[in-house]
């Protein structure tokens, strides 16, 4: 496999087409338009899958050669904001926006990479096995499209992520447990200048709960954040009523319980010194996901990097993507790069060598290297 067979012109104009589309989350329908039509130019069926508040997309290429057992490929449509009227800068080397909104490589990097790998498949007549495209909605938002997928449009038991930062060749093979907490403190309103004594103080109480549990790094496998407070009203009077939300993340679900009993320990603690009501609620946003670097999917990807001439690194990241959802509904997940830069930012970039680097990866793993998958089943 070389990088000659990728059409360097093809993908970036792709990737420049999708970029200028605005889709922020649950807005997504001009991507998805734009890739039934392109798929389905392609060959392949398309199905969205509507829920709530956006829609899945599902593409399947039927296999030409049996022999290659299926993939998925996964993205997200969505992008965090701003993201309105993008307008897009490129010197044929690095491709940005105007510096007013987020360019939305994140993930737009991997549905380019995706259509560029299927126009190299067809085009050329590689041989494939099936090969299924999951684009996702709201997943900066939540997860919340993977999360409301209906799996039985689905029949690959391995999938490629393309949703991670990082030199092209990086592999995610961990992420966290992520719980969001929201503490809620009812304490007593008083005049504070006449009766100060009469009121219990909501943030002061919210300031006790924070000394007991203070956040940052947790141990070296967990972080939690405290990221909102809200409430309180006016500088005479002692405020009753103060919302804290934070999150928790670790790799380990033992420790991630025991720091949500600290947390309910030190709110309790709180509530009990100084007579205020503290309810914690914990939400569960994702399970971790774990793969073994000695497990097939990751061996194949290591081997379709060397095969590229990309360094492949493995590591495990801190935050969750749809693999955290696809591995627990038993999928063997890993996350790769696909050459966003600065994601999240309106310095975003993109590197036009990356999305050729990553697409001809994608390239090499389904049209040869997917075979070393063989008949593997992922664990449990
Ligand atoms: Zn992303």
């Amino acid at each position: 496999m070389n990088n000659t067979l990728i059409n360097r012109d093809r993908l970036v104009r792709t990737f420049i087409d999708l970029a200028g589309i605005s889709s922020p989350s649950f807005s997504e329908d001009r991507v998805f338009d734009y890739l039934s039509e392109n798929l389905r130019q392609l060959g392949l069926s398309v199905t969205l899958q509507e829920y709530g508040q956006g829609k899945n997309l599902v593409a399947v290429l039927p296999a030409t050669d049996p022999s290659f057992p299926p993939i998925m490929l996964s993205a997200h449509a969505d992008t965090v904001g701003p993201c309105n009227d993008i307008t897009i800068e490129t010197d044929g080397v690095t491709i940005r926006s105007d510096g007013t909104t987020v360019l939305g490589g994140d993930d737009k990097t991997a549905i380019a990479e995706i259509i560029e790998t299927l126009c190299v498949l067809i085009e050329e007549d590689l041989p494939h096995g099936r090969i299924e495209i999951l684009v996702t909605s709201g997943e900066e938002v939540g997860l919340v499209g993977a999360k409301n997928l209906d799996m039985g449009l689905l029949s690959a038991r391995h999938c490629l992520v393309l949703d991670a930062g990082g030199e092209v060749g990086t592999v995610v093979i961990g992420a966290p447990h992520q719980v969001s907490f929201e503490v809620d403190v009812r304490g007593k309103k008083a005049h504070a200048g006449i009766e100060p004594e009469k009121g219990i103080n909501a943030i002061v109480v919210a300031a006790g709960i924070i000394q007991r549990f203070p956040v940052g790094r947790l141990d070296p496998r967990s972080v939690a954040n405290y990221g909102w407070i809200s409430g309180g009203g006016a500088s005479n009077i002692v405020p009753d009523q103060i919302t804290l939300r934070g999150e928790i993340r670790s790799h380990d679900a033992a420790l991630l319980e025991s720091h949500i009993t600290r947390l309910r320990e030190a709110a309790a603690a709180a509530g009990n010194d100084s007579g205020a009501t503290v309810s914690v609620t914990i939400t569960p946003e994702y399970s971790a996901f774990s793969i073994s670097e000695n497990d097939p999917l990751v061996a194949m990807v290591r081997e379709a990097c060397s095969q590229t001439g990309l360094p492949c690194t493995s590591v495990t990241g801190g935050g969750g993507s749809d693999a955290n959802v696809l591995a627990a509904q038993g999928i063997s997940c890993v996350n790769l790069a696909c050459g966003m830069r600065m994601v999240h930012t309106n310095e975003e970039y993109v590197l036009v060598d990356d999305l050729v680097k990553a697409a001809s990866l994608v390239t090499a793993i389904v049209s040869d290297k997917v075979r070393l998958l063989g008949n593997s089943l992922p664990p449990g």
